[in-house]
């Protein structure tokens, strides 16, 4: 365990520039020292598993085994209700290699074409391991609920985003300013979430 007001590192197991911009800005406050798992040196896990909570801690156990710290991951993806929660953990590659955002857009509006019900959400999972063998990792999840519409609309965000709508906005997520997508997003949430669970282990926050 650090001792009070000594920085506690944490590797992320997440490449993804805008990913660890967001992490680092909520958890740095709390005294954690953010580290690419990139910088270690330390390869992607593989992700073979059918649920988001099983790959966030296959790739969390991975990042910390390899680097010795505390280890943090997400997983993510877009869930349609009508297809039973897919494309789900297969949101990045739905349409195949190479992965597009195109062809991935394309293939949900024609999947969903025949179905009356449109409802989507985004799923997020966050899992922190104190170390690679930790019995009772911190998991913390956000959902974002919307519906799939078939014409893009803005040019944020990334990957579904111009084609996830949400009634009470009345715009897609790729028309929103990003400070607001990050606070009411699945990521926001997860996220939210996993810092109030952070805080509420004082004094036993993870040690590396
Ligand atoms: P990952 O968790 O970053 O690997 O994301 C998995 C996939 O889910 C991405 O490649 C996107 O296709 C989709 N996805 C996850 N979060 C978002 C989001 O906020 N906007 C758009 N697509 C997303």
């Amino acid at each position: 365990m650090s001792a009070a007001g000594e920085s506690r590192r944490l590797v992320v197991a997440s490449g993804n520039a805008g990913k660890l911009r967001e992490i680092r800005h909520l958890l740095e406050p709390l005294g954690f020292e953010v580290l690419p798992q990139s910088v270690l040196g330390i390869a992607e896990a593989e992700e073979p598993f059918d649920t988001f909570v099983e790959n966030a801690l296959a790739k969390a156990r991975h990042a910390s085994a390899a680097s010795g710290l505390a280890a943090l991951a997400d997983d993510s993806g877009i869930c349609a209700n009508a297809l039973r929660g897919g494309p789900g953990i297969r949101s990045a590659r739905y349409a195949g290699e190479p992965r597009s955002d195109a062809r991935n857009n394309r293939k949900l509006v024609d999947a969903l074409a025949d179905h009356a019900d449109h409802r989507a959400h985004y799923y997020c999972v966050m899992v922190l391991v104190r170390h690679a063998g930790d019995p009772q990792p911190i998991i913390a999840d956000g959902a974002w609920h919307g519906e799939i519409v078939g014409a893009p609309r803005g040019s944020g965000g990334f990957g579904y985003d111009p084609h996830f709508f949400l009634p009470a906005l009345g715009k897609t997520a790729a028309e929103l300013p990003l400070e607001q997508k990050n606070r009411i997003s699945h990521r926001g949430k997860a996220l939210a979430r996993l810092v109030e669970c952070l805080r509420a282990e004082t004094g036993s926050t993870p040690s590396g």
